[in-house]
């Protein structure tokens, strides 16, 4: 009884609670906060070129997102998401500028100066300025209005990307929170209206970088960042939010990413079980150890059209604990972009566990596939009670971040033939199968729960304001660099 009130109160809805970029805190706010991520969708990709700077090549753009390139955006998508999210792209009238339509004093050589105020305000007058240029030139922006938290027509945008071709990093800006001025629709503030569909937040990308688009557009999404911004490591690798070289190489969605998302085939684990773990890419298997707030996720992840800079396939072993700067709060997506829920590499948001116990990403060394996914003869097991992971006191056990033994375990890990992992899996032996992330549809709830999983045939299942705002802007520009550079080798 306590657990059904408990899963009742979990799935109210609470509206006056929304907030963007928040991953799934609040799932109410599509529309206002988030672009849908089920059904099918229609995006807009403007092209914004500024003379001076390299063209952008309207051909790779049409086929990077089109739906056909095998390692294009709408494809990313869809096996990110089991082809439960469909997008598709049309690509705008490029907006052209002779000059940098933003002021030469404040942005030399149109690139973003660090720590300047008014960059809020150019930057937002130049986001007003494309939109109406694109609306000038004829686009019909109520082809963007598919789909909405009901799966249908909503009166916002499904997702506006713009791409530029000057020296800018990448951004998701929520423009409807921060607009104080003209809406294109005769009043002010919130939104742009434009042919009676809201625009609400834009994914931006410069240098013509597509797969930095791909991350951005993560964030509409409702998606938070996964890496580090307080440079004291790389952050949550395994994951298109987190570290990666923002190049061909893209990641797919760590596992709680794709849980929250609704992408996932949630498996969660009762008892003494073993199981075979499918390629995530092709069945979305997440098993999950504990509930509530902290837990255990274990997917299988390996080099295929995406994940193509791990050199071998392994299980990925994500602790996860929600209750890191996770609040759900109107404008607390501006903290986070100040204190990340990543910060803390020994407690953060997600963690990567390392099978080689070495703490290496934590001290800020990259993945190694070999070593940090768990492979045959690999193991994580409860730990001695109170024993508490620490900067000086590196445990490799399946202990809380308390030091609480939780009594999961992930033992006897077998390759086979087909890619996928048999592994004996424990949790506590009732009491787990309660929870829901939403009262119905794919993926609000576990699709198995506890039973004893005979390992299946190898054929695989079926998918079915304004300072923070700054230091937002600044962090992404400077941090995607950062990753760049070092994930590049450069
Ligand atoms: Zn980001």
């Amino acid at each position: 009884m306590l657990r059904a009130i408990f899963v009742l109160v979990l799935l109210l809805p609470v509206l006056a609670r929304a907030d963007y970029m928040d991953h799934f805190v609040i799932r109410e706010d599509v529309g206002p906060h988030k672009a849908p991520y089920l059904g099918d969708a229609k995006l807009v990709l403007i092209p914004v070129e500024v003379k001076g700077f390299p063209p952008l090549g309207a051909e790779a753009l049409q086929a990077f997102f089109g739906p056909d390139d095998p390692n294009g955006f709408v494809r990313y998508y869809e096996t990110a998401s089991l082809g439960r999210y469909r997008p598709r792209v049309v690509v705008a009238p490029k907006v052209t500028y002779d000059t940098c339509p933003l002021p030469a004093a404040q942005f030399p050589g149109c690139a973003i100066a660090r720590g300047d105020i008014t960059a809020l305000t150019s930057g937002m007058d130049m986001m007003r300025d494309i939109i109406t240029r694109t609306r000038d030139a004829g686009f019909d922006f109520t082809q963007l209005d598919l789909n909405g938290r009901r799966g249908t027509s909503d009166g916002w945008a499904d997702g506006v990307m713009i791409l530029t071709n000057t020296p800018f990093g990448g951004l998701a800006f929520p423009f409807a929170f921060f607009n104080r001025g003209d809406n294109l629709n005769g009043g002010s503030g919130g939104p742009l209206v434009v042919q009676g569909v809201k625009l609400g937040h834009f994914a931006i990308a410069g240098e013509g970088d597509r797969f930095v688009m791909i991350h951005e557009f993560g964030h509409l999404l409702g998606l938070t960042d996964l890496y580090d911004e307080s440079q004291r490591y790389d952050g949550l690798y395994l994951s298109f939010m987190g570290a990666w070289g923002y190049d061909a190489k893209v990641p797919l969605p760590d596992a709680e990413t794709r849980l929250r998302l609704r992408w996932a085939n949630w498996h969660q684990v009762q008892g003494r079980q073993r199981v075979r773990i499918q390629p995530a890419e092709t069945t979305g298997e997440v098993y999950r150890l504990g509930t509530g707030s902290e837990y255990l996720l274990i997917e299988n992840r390996g080099p295929g059209a995406f994940d193509r800079s791990l050199s071998t396939r392994g299980l990925a072993v994500f602790h996860v604990d929600r209750t890191v700067k996770l609040k759900g709060d109107e404008g607390a997506f501006a903290e986070r972009s100040l204190d990340c829920v990543e910060c803390d590499p020994f407690h953060p948001y997600i963690r990567l566990v390392q099978a080689d116990g070495l703490y290496e990403i934590e001290q800020g060394r990259p993945l190694y596939a070999n070593t940090d996914l768990f492979h045959d003869g690999r193991y994580l097991r409860p730990g001695f009670p109170g024993n508490a992971l620490a900067q000086d006191n590196l445990t490799l056990d399946t202990n809380r971040y308390s030091g609480e033994v939780t009594g999961w375990l992930i033992d006897d890990i077998r390759l086979q033939e087909d890619g996928s992992f048999e592994v004996t899996l424990d949790a506590p032996g009732e009491g787990q199968c309660g929870e829901r992330l939403c009262a119905e549809g794919e993926g609000c709830a576990p699709v198995t729960c506890g039973e004893s999983t005979a390992p299946r045939s190898g054929c695989a299942a079926m998918p079915g304001p304004a300072l923070p705002a700054i230091a937002l802007l600044l962090l992404e520009e400077r941090l995607r660099r950062r990753h760049q550079r070092r994930l590049r080798g450069a």
